[in-house]
C-alpha cells in the first residue's frame, strides 16, 4: 500500500493474506510442521501483527504465548528496551515473569525490514534468560539487511522481497 501510513513508505499488507482461509490456514500448517519438533517452550509474539500468528502457533505447539508490547500496555513488572530507528528511537516491553531461565524460545513477526524490532525482542527474552532457538517472519525486505542484525539465530521468512 504505497503512501501508508505517511507519504513516501510502501507499506506491505498481510490483511489480504489473513481474511484468506485457506491461505491463513496453509501459513499456520506451515509454521506448525517448521516447529513442531522444536520443543518450543514459548512463542514471543511482537506487537502487534505477530500476536496473529504467535498464537495460532503456540496453540498448536502446545507452547505458552509472550506478548512483547509497546511501553505502557503491560500490566505487572516489565523489563523494557529502548532501539534506535532511522529518526529517533522505540521501546518495547516484556513482562518480567513471562519466560523462565533456560526456556526454549521461537519470536513472531509479520515483517522483518532492519531488523532493530526483532534484536530488541531478541535482547528481552535474553534478559529473562530465554533461549532464542529461532525467528519467524511472514515477510522479509532483504534490501534493509535486517538478516545482518539477527546473524547467530536461525531465521524463516516465508515470503521475501528484494
Ligand atoms: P524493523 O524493526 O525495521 O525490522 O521493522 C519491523 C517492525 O515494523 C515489525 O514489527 C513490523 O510489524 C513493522 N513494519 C515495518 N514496515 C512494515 C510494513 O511495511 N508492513 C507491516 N509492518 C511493518
Amino acid at each position: 500500500m504505497p503512501d501508508f501510513p505517511k507519504p513516501g513508505i510502501l507499506f506491505y499488507d498481510i490483511t489480504t493474506l489473513l481474511k484468506d482461509a485457506a491461505a491463513f490456514r496453509a501459513l499456520t500448517d506451515d509454521l506448525t510442521a517448521r516447529y513442531q519438533d522444536a520443543r518450543i517452550d514459548k512463542v514471543v509474539g511482537i506487537e502487534s501483527r505477530g500476536f496473529i500468528f504467535g498464537g495460532v502457533l503456540a496453540g498448536r505447539l502446545g507452547a505458552g504465548f509472550v506478548p512483547v508490547r509497546k511501553p505502557g500496555k503491560l500490566p505487572a513488572d516489565c523489563f523494557e528496551v529502548k532501539y534506535s530507528l532511522e529518526y529517533g528511537s522505540n521501546t518495547l516491553a516484556i513482562h518480567r515473569d513471562a519466560i523462565g531461565s533456560g526456556e526454549r524460545v521461537l519470536i513472531v513477526d509479520d515483517l522483518l525490514a532492519t531488523g532493530g524490532t526483532a534484536e530488541a525482542t531478541i535482547s528481552l527474552v535474553r534478559q529473562l534468560g530465554g533461549d532464542v532457538v529461532g525467528l519467524d517472519f511472514l515477510v522479509e525486505l532483504k534490501g534493509l539487511k535486517g538478516r545482518e542484525k539477527l546473524a547467530g539465530y536461525p531465521v524463516h521468512s516465508t515470503i521475501l522481497y528484494s
